[in-house]
C-alpha cells in the first residue's frame, strides 16, 4: 500500500468518525482530494486508491493534468479564477468553486451562455472580512445575492470559504458555523436551496464536517507537503 492509499484510508474513516459524531450520514459529504502542485503519476496514485474527485486553485495545472489522467475524474477549481481563463476552465471542471465577485459571476454566466453551458458554482465567503482574502462579505452578499440569481446560467449550488490558518482546529469552529448560519440565511432570502457547503482543510476538516460541510478540500494530509 502506498502512503497515498494509506493516506486516504485514514482520511476517509476520520470523516467517518466525524460524521458519526454529528450525527451526519457519510453519503451526503465528499473529499476533494486537493492535488495542487502534484504531478499526474503522483494523482494517478490517488486514483488507483479509488478517489475521482480532484481540486486545483490553478487553471494551468488543469489544463496540464487532465489529459494525463483518467476521463472519468471530476475536477472542481478551487483558487481564484480571472476573466481572461473562464472561457478555458468551464469545459474542463464539474464545478467552480470560488466565485469571489459579482463581476466574475457575469464573466462566466456570459461565457458559459457563448458555449452553451450550465456550470455549477459555489460563492467564496470571506468569514473573517480580512482585507487579504478573496470573497463576499456577508453584507455584499446578502445585497448582491439576486443580481446572483439574475445569471440564468450558474447552478448556484452553495457557499464555500477559506478562514484565517490557525493550527487549532478548534478555533476554525466558529467560521464554519458563520457560513452555515449565512447559507440559512440567503436560502430564506433567495428562495432557493443552497446545499452545499464547501469548507475544512488538511488540519480542520473534522470539524467543517461537525458543522455541515459537504465537501471538505484535502490536500497535505493526502499528497504530504507541497
Ligand atoms: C491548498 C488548498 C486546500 C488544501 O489545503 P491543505 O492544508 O493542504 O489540506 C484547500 N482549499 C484551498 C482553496 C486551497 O487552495
Amino acid at each position: 500500500m502506498s502512503d497515498i492509499d494509506a493516506n486516504l484510508e485514514r482520511i476517509r474513516d476520520r470523516m467517518n468518525q466525524a460524521c458519526a459524531r454529528a450525527g451526519r450520514q457519510t453519503e451526503e459529504v465528499e473529499l476533494v482530494a486537493v492535488s495542487k502542485t502534484k504531478p499526474a503519476e503522483v494523482i494517478q496514485e490517488a486514483v488507483d486508491a479509488g478517489q475521482v474527485l480532484f481540486g486545483e486553485n490553478r487553471v494551468q495545472e488543469v489544463m496540464q493534468k487532465k489529459p494525463l489522467l483518467p476521463s472519468r475524474l471530476r475536477w472542481h477549481l478551487i483558487g481564484p479564477l480571472q476573466s481572461n481563463k473562464v472561457r478555458k476552465i468551464l469545459p474542463l471542471v464539474e464545478m467552480i468553486e470560488a466565485v469571489d465577485s459579482l463581476d466574475i459571476a457575469r464573466d462566466i454566466n456570459r461565457i458559459a451562455a457563448e458555449l452553451g453551458l450550465h456550470p455549477k458554482v459555489l460563492l467564496e465567503i470571506n468569514v473573517a472580512t480580512e482585507s487579504s482574502k478573496h470573497g463576499f462579505s456577508a453584507t455584499m452578499i446578502r445585497q448582491q445575492l439576486e443580481e446572483l440569481y439574475r445569471l440564468d446560467r450558474l447552478y448556484i449550488q452553495g457557499l464555500m470559504c477559506i478562514p484565517p490558518f490557525d493550527p487549532t482546529p478548534e478555533h476554525s469552529r466558529r467560521y464554519f458555523q458563520q457560513l452555515r448560519t449565512l447559507r440559512d440565511e440567503l436560502e430564506k432570502l433567495g428562495g432557493a436551496p443552497l446545499p452545499v457547503l464547501s469548507m475544512g482543510m488538511s488540519h480542520d476538516f473534522e470539524v467543517a464536517l461537525e458543522e455541515g460541510a459537504t465537501l471538505v478540500r484535502v490536500g497535505t494530509a493526502i499528497f504530504g507537503g507541497r
